[in-house]
């Protein structure tokens, strides 16, 4: 899939195109140092050359932690790059069932997960006020205006 066109969009990352390919990136990257098949410098390259794979599922390790933005001698803002890659897949229905999942539950009750009966009962036992589901109509307008639930 050729992103390119769409970079302009993301935060100033027309920029994409200083990228050496130092690796500054990948040496930072906590995802890395655990999953060594997520790798942001890797993740430049196939956008630079119009072929990211976004069935790719490793492209929704990011933490958003920003060390890469923050270290990249170029100023590639690479953590854009993969929130580039990660927002087309879901527009794609591309996204992992996991993260799907939670948005389907945070759209029904307000919440990114639901209320179990348990939970219920121990909340009443304890003397807590009973949990709503409670989507807030804001959040409901933003997930119309950004396509959030066609993805699902
Ligand atoms: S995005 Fe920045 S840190 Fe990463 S390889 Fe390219 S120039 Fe180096
Ligand atoms: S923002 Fe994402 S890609 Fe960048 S260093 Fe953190 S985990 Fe890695």
């Amino acid at each position: 899939m050729d992103l390119r066109p769409e970079l302009k969009d993301y935060y100033g990352t027309d920029n994409v195109y200083a990228c050496y390919q130092c690796g500054t990136c990948t040496g930072g990257c906590p995802v890395h140092r655990y999953l060594p098949e997520y790798n942001v410098r890797q993740i430049v390259k196939d956008i630079i050359d119009g072929e990211i794979d976004l069935s790719d599922k490793s492209l929704w390790y990011c933490t958003t932690c920003y060390v890469c933005y923050e270290r990249c001698p170029q100023k590639v803002k690479p953590i854009y790059l993969v929130q580039a890659a990660t927002n087309s897949a879901f527009k794609k229905g591309l996204a992992p069932e996991s993260i799907k999942e939670m948005n389907r539950i945070v759209l029904k009750c307000g919440r990114n997960s639901e209320i179990t009966s348990i939970a219920r009962k121990q909340r009443k036992a304890l003397g807590l006020p009973e949990l709503k589901d409670n989507v807030s109509e804001d959040y409901k307008k933003i997930a119309e205006l950004t396509g959030l639930s066609k993805g699902l």
